[in-house]
């Protein structure tokens, strides 16, 4: 098999360890997918609840742009639809998807919320929206998803683009892997410290006037 796609297996193994690690996903779900040209690497079905996230590259799937299995021993991820249905949307602008079970973002999923960027790293993602509900595993799923990212392609390209599924976890498409996986750290993050600002400050408004500000600040520094 081709080094890239022995070398990408490897990657999608480690970063799906670090996030079930940093409790950016967990045992019940979860899948991280890379293009390499014209196959997918996927990680497979059960990542999460029968191998702690703990794979060897050998477990990670190699599939066409179909979804039809090339190489690797598990079965498909239930998620898979969305993983192909964003690669085959927008190949143009990034090569990894993300789908992650990310602590800080189940609460907002949780409460049909929006997460605004309230930290100049997460600007550049701006709003991470809700997309209608569907079920986990649905193709609805995977169109209002790629719906969602529709006009998103820049920040694709640049480094990322996501959405949130209500009850669910959040679906992002990135650069490459590096660039996707740092993105759902960040966005975890945001989400904690949004969190934190209603434990601590008491506010119910997501900060709406000091985003206004550091927006304003922000602006006057953009070409
Ligand atoms: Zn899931």
């Amino acid at each position: 098999m081709d080094t890239a796609i022995q070398q990408v297996r490897f990657q999608i193994a480690e970063i799906g360890a670090l996030m079930y690690d940093r409790q950016l996903t967990d045992a019940g779900g979860g899948n991280i997918s890379v293009r390499v040209g014209d196959v997918i690497c996927l990680s497979p079905r059960y990542s999460g609840q029968r191998k702690r996230w703990q794979l060897s590259p050998e477990d990670v799937l190699v599939i066409d742009r179909e979804g039809n299995k090339l190489e690797g021993k598990g079965d498909l991820s239930r998620e898979t639809k969305v993983h192909l249905k964003l690669h085959n949307t927008y190949a143009d602008s990034g090569t990894a998807v993300i789908h992650a079970h990310a602590q800080y973002i189940l609460v907002f999923a949780a409460m049909n919320r929006s997460i605004p960027p309230v930290l100049e790293q997460t600007v550049k993602f701006g709003d991470i929206q809700v997309v209608d509900y569907a079920p986990a595993h649905s193709q609805d799923l995977a169109d209002n998803i790629a719906n969602a990212l529709k006009g998103q392609e820049s920040r694709i390209s640049k480094q990322a683009a996501g959405a949130i599924a209500p009850w669910h976890g959040l679906f992002l498409m990135g650069k490459d892997l590096d660039m996707a996986y740092d993105a759902v750290e960040r966005i975890n993050t945001n989400a904690q410290i949004l969190l934190m600002t209603q434990q601590y400050l008491g506010t119910n408004d997501y900060l709406a006037a000091e985003r206004a500000a550091l927006a304003a600040a922000m602006g006057k520094y953009e070409k």
